[in-house]
């Protein structure tokens, strides 16, 4: 057997092929199956794992708890949990935080790390985000932990102010909002980076980052600002 059943937190049974891990072990997995040693995955390209991907439907690696496009692998929500390739495919954690301060590697926090990696934010840029769902709101942290100065658009008022209790400038999502941004940055150029390939600019519900050439706001721009809201 090359999987380990996995059930929350820790693991409960080991296949007899896992090198790597033993029954106890805390681990979180990811949603993506890769083997580790393909041409994709030595390039650190694991989506697109040549082993696992579902040539039949031409999607990318197989993916935990989603439908026969990426191979209808069962699990992603299951209070047991599978793994193939259970050498490759899991991350030890260590003992001394709660479960939640690990859960969102399996996902959401890597996504939004990630985007703000693509988001490539110049020296004096700023980070706009495009929707606050639990991607948006890791990938403001993640722009405060870098020290970006940072803007937020939301047409729901609970993200927003989870946002703004971090102190970050939020707007609801309305159709001046986008002049609204270039007004906060003296509309100087500026470039959009998407954390997922299919994501598109418009709606801007979905997750969407871009940076913005910065410099001080014009006035009518600063005296929103200073009302918390652009
Ligand atoms: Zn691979």
């Amino acid at each position: 057997m090359k999987s380990l059943t996995w059930q929350g937190k820790r693991n409960v049974e080991v296949g007899s092929d896992v090198a790597q891990l033993a029954v106890g072990d805390r681990v979180v997995i990811p949603f993506n199956i890769s083997c580790g040693h393909c041409f994709m995955c030595r390039k650190g390209l694991q989506s697109q794992c040549e082993t696992t991907q579902v040539r039949e439907y031409g999607s990318g690696a197989a993916l935990f708890g989603y439908t026969k496009l990426y191979g209808q692998v069962p699990g992603g929500q299951a209070e047991y949990l599978r793994v193939p390739l259970a050498d490759y495919n899991h991350v030890r954690v260590a003992e001394e935080l709660a479960n939640d301060r690990y859960l969102y590697l399996s996902d959401i926090l890597p996504t939004a790390w990630q985007g703000v990696e693509y988001a490539d934010v110049p020296e004096g840029g700023t980070l706009a985000v495009l929707g606050l769902g639990p991607v948006g709101q890791f990938v403001l942290r993640i722009g405060a932990h870098h020290e970006f100065r940072e803007l937020a658009v939301d047409p729901v008022p609970e993200r927003r102010a989870m946002a703004e209790s971090h102190g970050i400038l939020t707007d609801d999502l309305t159709d001046t909002v986008m002049d609204e941004l270039r007004d906060l940055t003296c509309r100087r150029s500026w470039r959009i980076r998407l954390t997922r390939s299919r994501c598109r600019v418009s709606p801007l519900t979905t997750r969407c980052l871009t940076t913005l050439r910065s410099c001080t706001p014009p006035f009518n721009a600063r005296k929103m600002a200073a009302s918390k809201s652009f």
